[in-house]
């Protein structure tokens, strides 16, 4: 179905009144500290400071938007945009695209993120016809970024000042190019801050214009109290209209932006009604995937009684099921044997493709990956099968009460990978 990016109202003014987005709030975690941002709040790139959100899984963002769009909102845009970014949380973000696309193929996607983390999800969010992505980018200066951030986090290090602002640069123009590249419509939102990078707005633009973005919208600060900008004056909005005639030069200028919730719905100008919220805090205690219509549940076990397997030495799964709230065993499925690679893992994802989940005590990151994208939830643990079958039908989700394993550490194999 070709998708009809008119109909996005950021993007095409003429239709703001006609055409609503909603915002799913299922990204909670952030990769960087902005100076303007509390994230005991929303985003503030793409949210008004001081109103909080739910924040939803995957499945429940999913039941959110099926109930909008039976309730006959206008909804033309699924977007992501916090209440952290994106990208610091690419398990639940990629999986809420992947649901809703495949449930709602008219919707135009839309993701909105700082840019550091992005790149290796590009090629994918192509795939989805991911339509419009925003990437949030204050200063092309790395002397200027280092006065807007406080760290940047690539793995588990926080970088400051200059190497921090250097390496949030260069990812974002890495995922500019790679975003333009593949064909999608590239936003660049630019916080206006006054005293900090309010004289450098045309660099930006002019940057972002020759890497081929195609709108650009400033966003006056929003001092946040408990940030390193809480005592900053608001832009004016003779400020901000300046701002804009300058960058105005070099890119077309977004002027129509409400500064949305993360968890934003309906039409830009509309504020989000009683109804709305209703729905998510529906969504919001709804299981952690309330559409889940599989009925089993696989375990690698050695004796029936706890999740004892790692999946790369099982030579079969116990597959349970439950009926009238009870967890009964149904049957012990072979798996196929040690030795076929990448087609083992896929055949055992075909073997368990009614199956809603896999309960291992250990498995490799390839089987991981492979099982994950036959759309089998993979939770590594350890103890009694019983409790754990109760909580994956309850929908809740099971933390790895176990540390994740080397390979080779914890099965009998060479420490080769599960082959
Ligand atoms: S990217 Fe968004 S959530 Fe992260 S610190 Fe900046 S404003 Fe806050
Ligand atoms: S924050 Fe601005 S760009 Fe994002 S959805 Fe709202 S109006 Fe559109």
């Amino acid at each position: 179905m070709a998708l009809d990016f008119s109909k996005h109202p950021c993007f095409n003014p003429d239709v703001k009144g006609k055409f609503g987005r909603v915002h799913l709030p299922v990204a909670p975690k952030c990769n960087i500290q902005c100076g303007y941002c509390n994230r005991k709040y929303d985003c503030v790139n793409e949210s008004r400071p001081g109103v909080t959100s739910n924040v939803l899984s995957p499945g429940q963002a999913l039941y959110y938007v099926n109930d909008l769009v039976e309730s006959g909102k206008p909804i033309s845009v699924v977007g992501i945009a916090g209440p952290g970014d994106p990208f610091a949380n690419p398990e639940q973000t990629m999986e809420t695209l992947r649901l809703i696309r495949k449930r709602h193929p008219d919707m135009l996607l839309c993701v909105s993120t700082n840019g550091l983390g992005v790149g290796p999800y590009i090629a994918e969010l192509a795939a989805l016809e991911v339509s419009h992505i925003t990437i949030t980018m204050n200063a092309i200066d790395p002397e200027i970024g280092a006065k807007v951030y406080s760290w940047v986090r690539e793995d588990k290090k926080p970088l400051r000042g200059l190497e921090a602002a250097e390496l949030l640069l260069q990812r974002q123009i890495q995922a500019m190019k790679a975003i333009k590249a593949h064909g999608i419509t590239l936003k660049i939102n630019t916080i206006l801050i006054p005293g900090v990078n309010d004289e450098h707005l045309d660099a930006v633009a002019s940057f972002a214009k020759s890497e081929g973005a195609d709108l650009h919208n400033i966003i006056p600060l929003c001092p946040v109290e408990g940030t390193k900008f809480e005592d900053f004056e608001e832009p004016t909005p003779a400020q901000i209209h300046a701002a804009r005639d300058i960058a105005g030069q070099y890119m077309p200028q977004m002027t129509h932006c409400q500064r949305c919730r993360a968890d934003a719905c309906g039409l830009l100008a509309e504020g989000t009604t009683q109804e709305t919220l209703n729905l998510i805090e529906k969504a919001a205690n709804a299981p952690i995937n309330p559409d889940e219509e599989r009925p089993y549940v696989a375990i690698a076990t050695r004796e029936g009684v706890l999740v004892s397997q790692h999946l790369g030495e099982a030579g079969n799964v116990h597959v349970y099921e439950q009926i009238n709230g009870q967890t009964q065993p149904v049957e012990i499925r072979t798996l196929p044997t040690k030795g076929g690679g990448d087609e083992r893992w896929a055949e055992v994802g075909s073997i368990l493709q009614d199956c809603r989940a896999i309960l291992v005590s250990g498995i490799g990151p390839k089987p991981t990956r492979i099982l994950r994208d036959s759309g089998i939830k993979v939770v590594v643990m350890e103890g009694l099968i019983e409790e754990a079958l109760e909580r994956i039908y309850a929908g809740e989700e099971i933390r790895a009460p176990i540390r994740p394993t080397k390979c080779g550490e914890k099965c009998a194999g060479d420490g080769g990978g599960c082959g």
